[in-house]
């Protein structure tokens, strides 16, 4: 396998969802509208889904490691590309690759589990599993045969007269009136038809 293709900084992979410093804009005044929350020079996607702004400019100073690029982590989850390198995720007969904390105490896990975290590919399975601290180090391969992209995860808001003032960061179903009152941050998934599968190349060491 290889990483080359990856974007770098110093001679490190930078994620294809991980923000850069010149893509982080400051946040337009937001109100009170009587339809939800509304953010001056913005408008809701299709979904009814008002958006956090980024720009576009990856590669661009510095990689901002902790901050997730929210319209490459939205194109990610529609378009089941991979987070890591941005090309189209693994897939098999079984479903597209996820990467996932284990959890085994958790009563029927994986099915029906959500998360924000994108696909991946092959190639980029073992990078993302040594190298992505929200994996902890208890990896788990899942092939997903039914991903449902149906929830948002953002800062909720609650109005007040014309106000409106910042809550919660929560995940709400795009189905709920409540994601009328969200800044929305990033897609959820709800993987449905979830297997755990064996990928020998996630107990191996990957040179980045
Ligand atoms: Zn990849």
């Amino acid at each position: 396998m290889t990483t080359s293709h990856l974007l770098r900084f110093k001679g490190h992979p930078v994620p294809y969802i991980a923000a850069w410093s010149s893509e982080l804009v400051p946040l337009p005044p937001v109100y009170a509208a009587p339809g939800g929350l509304a953010m001056v020079g913005h408008v809701r996607d299709a979904d009814g889904v008002l958006w956090k702004p980024f720009g576009l400019r990856a590669g661009m100073g510095r990689p901002r490691y902790g901050t997730v690029h929210g319209p490459r982590q939205r194109r990610c989850m529609r378009r089941l590309l991979c987070q890591v390198c941005g090309r189209p995720a693994d897939r098999d007969e079984q479903g597209v690759l996820w990467l996932l904390e284990s959890d085994p105490e958790q009563p029927g896990w994986p099915e029906g589990q959500v998360t924000t975290h994108p696909p991946v590919c092959r190639p980029c399975a073992a990078l993302a599993a040594q190298t992505c601290p929200h994996l902890g180090g208890k990896v788990a391969a899942v092939r997903v045969g039914r991903p449902v992209m149906d929830a948002v995860y953002g800062q909720r808001y609650f109005p007040e007269r014309a106000t409106a003032y910042p809550s919660q960061r929560d995940v709400v179903l795009m189905s709920d009136p409540a994601a009328r009152w969200m800044l929305g941050g990033q897609l959820a998934a709800s993987l449905l038809d979830a297997t755990v599968v064996d990928l020998p190349e996630l107990r191996a060491e990957v040179p980045v």
